[in-house]
């Protein structure tokens, strides 16, 4: 191996003046790869240090910004809506009622892959309207999205399935509801679903479950009260849902009502 040769070819230093050699190398008869030599004096140093920063400013602002294109592109294909997107564990409002289920909220969020590779979810059972699951259930969305870039598809029955039945082929968005790295239901059971939304709910939940895929889920219904208003395949899917998630009661007074947020539907 031989290391770099000096050439007669020279140029002067723009900050000290002193003349530098370039530099070049031999291989198989043919001189390649040359450049001029670097002087150590201070102004030269200087400018290589402030290239260096520009370069790397320059690779943490591509970096940033690839970041940003994944996220939207996450956001986009969640389904999360505009008045969700800022919903965070730290705007949620606490009480003694709902302590537990932030606290739950959280820690799933914040070590997601510990369950999300035994297909664990979480049920949120809240008493009465308004107390905060939706916000709960975007906050876990919008952790997974920021911090760790994980795919969420976000929607109740209701807005799932109306997009599903606009569509002439069903199976693409069938396909990224059961694959997807975590599916949040809000409101299960709010509505009375069709017996087509109530067998594709199953289908979804199935074989999220036989793919060890989480599903979180949140409702203000018992699982019988559920399983009751999915009719026939009720039983069968609210012993799936039980079976991936943890369930998580919250009680307390309507948060909405009290800030006078909006009506009670
Ligand atoms: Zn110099």
């Amino acid at each position: 191996m031989q290391g770099w040769l000096k050439s007669d070819k020279t140029e002067k230093c723009p900050y000290c003046g002193k003349e530098l050699h370039y530099l070049y190398m031999t291989v198989m008869g043919r001189n390649i790869a040359e450049h001029l030599e670097q002087c150590d004096c201070l102004g030269a140093v200087r400018e290589r240090k402030k290239n260096l920063n520009a370069r790397r400013e320059e690779e943490r602002r591509e970096a940033e910004m690839r970041l940003k294109a994944k996220i939207d592109e996450l956001y986009r294909r969640s389904k999360i809506g505009r008045r969700f997107i800022e919903k965070s564990f730290d705007n949620f409002q606490a009480t003694p009622d709902n302590a537990a289920a932030l606290q739950a909220a959280r820690d799933y969020a914040e070590r997601f892959e510990l369950y999300a590779e035994k297909g664990l979810g979480l049920m949120f059972h809240f008493e009465g309207y308004g107390t905060g699951k939706t916000h709960l259930a975007c906050a876990i969305a919008n952790h997974l999205i920021r911090e760790k870039q994980v795919g969420v598809i976000f929607g109740n029955t209701a807005s799932l399935f109306s997009d599903l039945r606009e569509l002439d082929d069903i199976a693409p968005m069938l396909e990224e509801l059961k694959r997807v790295d975590l599916l949040i239901i809000d409101d299960l059971g709010k509505e009375r679903p069709t017996e087509w939304v109530a067998e594709k709910t199953y289908e979804i939940i199935n074989s999220r479950y036989e793919n060890l895929k989480p599903i979180i889920v949140t409702t203000n219904m018992t699982t019988a009260e559920i399983a009751n208003h999915l009719g026939k395949v009720g039983g069968a899917t609210v012993s799936r849902i039980s079976e991936m998630c943890r369930a998580v009661m919250v009680g307390g007074p309507d948060m909405r009502q009290k800030n006078g947020w909006g009506c009670r539907k």
